[in-house]
């Protein structure tokens, strides 16, 4: 069952608000400005709806319009009021230069007084009103600029945090001011009563699919006396002050909800918001115990929790959520590969990691207990996986780390060497933003740490290898003095299991470069590169520690030691391709492929490449690896398959593999998806550890599909893309990933269900 924690983005439709909306098509479905009996009862529809959402909002007098959400009545409120404030001016009255809105106001607020503002060529001023700690307006702030404002917007209650304004702190300071005041009602419909006519505001929009009506229908209130003008003008419908026939659907399950609100059983009253609410915070701090909430919950709306928790990226806690079917959302819009900080917990001066980290969990108004209990349970649940994948330090693992697991810090990567059996382990290239993570998962795992290597010395940060090692006290090595880049003196070759490491050093991108390889029971497997060899770029080497003469003969050094296709690892990978080839890096880079084909001497290749690094700054990190030219990638538009596909594929190709790069903490709580089909095989294999797995991959014959997929379709088009890159064209991902997979619905067939498959772990 899912469990929708994300009420303050939608909420479901109340059944009594669906069966309202069916009947409006049905049997009611005439068009209110008809003047026969059909008509007549659309009309009267609209107006006992009218009716009752001004007994709800406390408004007998004034305007109060259906719009299609609250965006359009903000529209309207901000387009009424710029022209309620052009009016003045040019009637010669003294106008006001200020337009104020909350710092943590919605994107349509700001949006439209700048949009309106441009259009009305109306010199205004456009400014935010600063937050607190806390959230809450600055207050002393806005009563020094009160008297030359012309229009103040606020919202009664944060979407992000929940946080609650002191509308009655903010009435009090616009009390004298000639200032307009909009109010933005969204989340507080249904939760918090807002006097709007006592308050004296003139303006307040309300969103209909916020509190259980479907999308598309909201209110907006207009108080009388305030500038109106309306935003759509034509056949004259709602008084002609919003034309446009109106959408009787809506208005019928937007009337459903407001009933439930006067009727009050449907809707949970504030006392038992606030129980529930108390017992998602505590089910959350056992689930994890270093959580900070982002908002104070005494001045939040009961419904509405936002936390961090230190180490754990939003992404990382979307992923675990929704891998429990629970779902909330990041306080942060995360793009690909770096996460964009809150605005609204920016504004309130939060610190950048707890910005960048930020959930939401939203309930609505009409949660139950049993509900709230189910929800408490699964997130407990999550709180559980995290721990036994040792991302929480708190409790011993029980899945140690094996093999290769990468690491990626806004396109720079660290790797972690690890052998279960004897529990040591090797870092290559660590981060400082990692230390702290990687020090608790080997704590967490009781390993040793063999050696913390990097591969040169980095332009771009200094290595935080001596404070990983520090961090580790009890685990440190006793291998004796270390050189420059963490190899243990008089050591030829570091054992770690059955896996053996050695160095060779590869000068040219700086003097002391060099490449580690990777040797198993089967020989070479793979060499770490640093920055030498990148996906589609070589390392610059026009740095002061830079040794551009002998860059080629490494290069030409290393093509014999690890041929052409071996697996490299970089320490930059800003376009997701995990590794790559020489054979690759030949094919992608012009270059590279005159000088290991022999066409260029050394001097020759320093100077092409000298050429080519001309004009990039050094260290100009707005470029990707380190500030190489990358070399473009053409092919880098993923192939997708629907589900539908995906299961024909199978049918003609039941050598399929599939392959499942969610991490263990995420396919230990999922559901196993009924990816089952005949024959395919299947296989669980984390993005962060693909490295191993690709040259198995590689191997197979090359009309082998492999299919990826994930939650979202995301992780499994990297994946796939990188496997392409490197040669097998049969690479796939799934689209839209589980998200999406309805293989009993929709136009995908139905499973093919095998029950000798075993079930995913
Ligand atoms: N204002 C707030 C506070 C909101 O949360 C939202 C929705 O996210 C809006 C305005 C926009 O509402 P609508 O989706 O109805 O246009």
């Amino acid at each position: 069952m899912e469990i929708y924690l994300d009420c303050n983005a939608t909420t479901p439709v109340l059944p009594q608000a669906r069966q309202a909306a069916l009947a409006a098509m049905a049997d009611d479905f005439g068009n209110p400005s008809s003047v026969h009996s059909t008509g007549l009862r659309a009309r009267s529809l609209i107006d006992d709806v009218r009716a009752r959402a001004r007994r709800v909002l406390g408004v007998p007098g004034g305007r109060l319009l259906f719009t299609s959400g609250a965006t359009e009545g903000i529209q309207t409120a901000v387009l009424s009021a710029l022209v309620g404030l052009r009016d003045r001016r040019a009637r010669g009255e003294s106008v006001a230069s200020l337009l104020l809105y909350g710092a943590t106001d919605h994107k349509a607020v700001p949006e439209s007084l700048r949009h309106w503002k441009a259009l009305l060529e109306l010199g205004m001023d456009v400014q935010a009103i600063p937050v607190g700690h806390d959230g809450r307006h600055d207050l002393a702030w806005l009563r020094e600029r009160a008297p030359r404002a012309g229009l103040v917007c606020t919202m009664a209650a944060n979407n992000e945090t929940g946080v609650v304004s002191d509308l009655d702190g903010l009435a009090g300071v616009l009390a004298g001011s000639p200032a307009l005041w909009l109010v933005d009602g969204v989340q507080a419909l249904g939760k918090l009563a807002l006097r709007l006519a006592e308050r004296r505001i003139d303006y307040a929009p309300f969103s209909g699919h916020k509190l259980y009506a479907p999308k598309g229908i909201g209110l907006l209130y207009v108080r009388e006396g305030a500038p109106f003008t309306p935003l759509m003008a034509g056949g004259g419908q709602e008084g002609a002050q919003r034309s446009g026939t109106e959408n009787m659907t809506g208005v019928a399950a937007l009337g459903a909800v407001l009933a439930a609100l006067e009727d009050g059983g449907t809707f949970g009253d504030a006392a038992t918001l606030a129980g529930f609410r108390d017992r998602l915070a505590q089910a959350l701090l056992e689930a994890f115990p270093t959580l900070v909430f982002n908002a104070p919950p005494a001045l939040c709306l009961p419904t509405t929790l936002n936390f961090s928790v230190p180490g754990l990226p939003s992404k990382l806690l979307l992923d675990l959520f929704d891998a429990a079917d629970v779902r909330v959302s990041g306080g942060s819009a995360c793009s690909a590969s770096k996460a964009q900080p809150s605005y609204v917990l920016q504004a309130m001066g939060l610190p950048a990691w707890q910005t960048a980290s930020a959930v939401r969990l939203s309930f609505g108004p009409a949660a139950d207990e049993a509900f709230i209990t189910a929800a408490c349970e699964r997130i407990r649940a999550c709180g559980r996986s995290l721990r036994e994948s040792c991302l929480q330090p708190s409790a011993p693992g029980s899945l140690p780390p094996e093999g290769l697991t990468r690491f990626i810090v806004d396109g720079a990567c660290c790797y972690l060497l690890a052998d279960a059996a004897s529990r040591r382990c090797i870092v290559v290239d660590p981060l400082r933003e990692l230390t702290e993570r990687l020090a608790a998962l080997l704590r967490c795992q009781g390993y040793t740490l063999a050696a913390v290597l990097d591969t040169h010395r980095h332009g771009d940060h200094a290595s935080p290898a001596a404070e990983l090692r520090a961090a580790l006290p009890d685990l440190g090595d006793d291998t004796g003095p270390l050189d420059a880049l963490g190899w243990p003196q008089d050591v030829r070759e570091l054992r770690l299991g059955d896996r053996v490491l050695t160095r060779l050093p590869i000068p040219g991108h700086t003097a002391d470069s060099t490449a580690y390889l990777l040797h198993d029971a089967n020989g070479l497997r793979l060499a770490f590169v640093g920055d030498t060899v990148m996906p589609g770029a070589l390392g610059r080497s026009d740095f002061d520690e830079s040794e551009p003469l002998v860059f080629g003969a490494s290069l030409l050094k290393l093509a014999q030691v690890v041929g052409p296709t071996t697996l490299l690892l970089p320490s930059h990978d800003d376009g997701d391709r995990f590794a790559s080839t020489l054979a690759t890096e030949r094919r992608a880079q012009p270059l590279l492929a005159r000088l290991l084909g022999g066409g260029l001497d050394a001097p020759a290749f320093a100077a092409a490449k000298a050429e080519r690094e001309g004009g990039v700054e050094p260290g100009d990190c707005a470029t990707p690896a380190g500030g190489a030219r990358v070399a473009p990638h053409v092919d880098d538009d993923c192939k997708v398959l629907t589900p539908a596909q995906l299961l024909a594929l199978v049918e003609r190709q039941p050598e399929l593999l599939l392959v499942d790069v969610r991490e263990a903490y995420e396919q230990r709580l999922g559901h196993a998806p009924d990816l089952v089909a005949p024959r395919a095989r299947h296989q669980a294999i984390p993005l962060s550890q693909l490295l191993l797995a690709l040259p198995d991959w590689l191997a197979l014959p090359t009309t082998t599909p492999v299919v990826f997929y994930c939650r979202s379709g995301n992780r499994s088009a990297q994946a796939a893309n990188a496997l392409r890159r490197l040669g097998h064209e049969q690479a796939w991902s799934l689209a839209g990933g589980l998200a999406l997979w309805r293989p009993q619905g929709g136009d995908a067939p139905a499973p093919l269900r095998d029950p000798d498959v075993p079930a995913f772990a």
